[in-house]
């Protein structure tokens, strides 16, 4: 049996990348699936590949008039919603903007966090208030990133808004529990996985390698994460599998945060 049969699906941020996958997983398990994004012609484009499973919407994540007319559209057309994902995220570095500490602009610090954040926000609530209409079940996944859980000197608002989601998606798991509803939220904390969101900064051929293996030097598996690889721990979370996971954070970065290997400049194992 497939293991999202009977359930409904949003995803915000899906027409590419690491929603477009876990949008594709859906589909595989046998959920009916919202494929949600700024970009309209992706989503559309992305669903019509899906087959008759999938729906497509415009759904900008700053802005709660779109999440209340998507999600009422939802309940109309297929009765209720069980997962929402909350995936949709920009870094901030796309334009090549300074994002430190010292110099980062205040309205470029607003905008990540008008996506990163508000959106999930707006989600969550708005996500809460369709599956309480809906039986109040359901899994609410928050895609944050291992940015969230450490420091990162040039990207200040991107880490920024990461933690907060990290810390809202407890607080939304406590909050369900503690109104009797079955409605689940965790937060997954991807390290690098190879998307669009990457291609400005790799650049073309010999310097392309070079820049990957740079990337991951510092990653204990030596390489970048595959979107389907994050669509799997999605897939797990929205799943009745996942029924006692709520307030927890998955993390899946090749090893990253696992701590650093420390090595003498020599020693018996260098010998
Ligand atoms: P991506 O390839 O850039 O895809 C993100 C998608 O979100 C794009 O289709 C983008 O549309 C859309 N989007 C941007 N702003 C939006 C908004 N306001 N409302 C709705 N959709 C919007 O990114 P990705 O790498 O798949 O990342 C997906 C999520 O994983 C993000 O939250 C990201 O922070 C997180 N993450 C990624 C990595 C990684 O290494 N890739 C690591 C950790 C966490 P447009 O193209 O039209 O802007």
């Amino acid at each position: 049996m497939a293991r999202l049969n009977d359930k409904v699906a949003l995803i915000t941020g899906a027409a590419r990348g690491i929603g477009a996958a876990i949008a594709e997983a859906f589909v595989r398990e046998g959920a009916r699936v919202w494929v949600t994004d700024l970009d309209a012609a992706g989503s559309q484009a992305l669903a019509e590949r899906l087959g008759p499973q999938a729906r497509a919407a415009r759904l900008d994540v700053r802005e709660e008039a779109q999440w209340q007319a998507v999600l009422a559209d939802v309940l109309a057309r297929d009765g209720g919603l069980q997962v929402l994902v909350n995936n949709a995220g920009i870094s901030g570095l796309e334009g090549g903007a300074v994002h430190n500490p010292e110099q980062a602009e205040l309205l470029e610090w607003r905008a990540v966090h008008a996506t990163n954040l508000d959106g999930v926000f707006l989600g969550c609530k708005h996500g809460i208030r369709a599956m309480r209409a809906s039986g109040g079940v359901g899994s609410i996944i928050n895609i944050s990133s291992r940015s969230g859980l450490v420091g990162i000197p040039a990207a200040a608002a991107y880490a920024s808004s990461k933690a907060a989601v990290r810390n809202h998606s407890k607080t939304v798991a406590l909050y369900c529990a503690e109104q009797g509803l079955k409605i689940r939220c965790n937060s997954i904390h991807p390290g690098a996985i190879l998307t669009p969101m990457w291609e400005p900064m790799l650049g073309e051929g010999a310097q392309r390698e070079a820049n990957l293996a740079a990337f991951t030097a510092d990653t204990p598996l030596r390489r970048f994460g595959r979107p389907e690889e994050v669509a799997a721990v999605a897939l797990m979370l929205a799943s009745d599998e996942a029924a006692y996971m709520t307030g927890s954070e998955l993390h899946i970065d090749g090893g990253l945060l696992a701590g650093t290997a420390v090595r003498p400049q020599s020693g018996p194992q260098e010998k």
